[in-house]
């Protein structure tokens, strides 16, 4: 059975630590994979969030390294099931939009509009704080117990 919450660090203020809060997760979505963390690299960029360099919406659960074991999947999830062990994509892509259709996922347009706004590529949050959203890094966020991926 999924968790229904878990721990993360939460990003909440530029300039200060990273607070580990208990977050609620809401419920999958189709095309979700919900993915307990295993190992989670701590990259330069998630430094730059921290310090401001970079801009996104807080607050929001960085780390976009991250790899483990599918816990639970959406009922539309074809290619995972539980028990598999995955590397989460920084950059997933959504498969049918104008750069999908021509091999180049990388340029994906759902995620280049969804991914600044701290969503995943659904243009919502899985994660609650308090009843207030909390936002993805990178369609990641992998400094948790937890993370929900595309
Ligand atoms: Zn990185
Ligand atoms: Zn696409």
């Amino acid at each position: 059975m999924s968790p229904v919450t878990f721990r993360a660090a939460v990003l909440h203020e530029v300039g200060q630590p990273l607070v580990v809060e208990r977050l609620t997760l809401k419920p999958l979505g189709p095309h979700d994979v919900l993915v307990q963390i295993r190992a989670s690299g701590l990259c330069h960029t998630d430094l730059e969030v921290i310090q401001g360099q970079l801009f996104y919406p807080r607050p929001i659960v960085l780390g976009h390294e991250g790899a483990g074991v599918v816990e639970a999947v959406g009922a539309g999830v074809t290619l995972v099931r539980p028990g598999d062990h995955v590397v989460c994509s920084w950059n997933p892509s959504c498969g049918h939009c104008f750069y999908c259709d021509r091999d180049q996922p990388i340029l994906c347009e759902v995620f280049t509009r969804t991914q600044p706004r701290g969503q995943l590529l659904d243009g919502a949050s899985r994660l609650e704080l308090d009843g207030r959203p909390v936002h993805h890094f990178s369609a990641v966020s992998s400094h948790a117990e937890f993370c929900v991926v595309h």
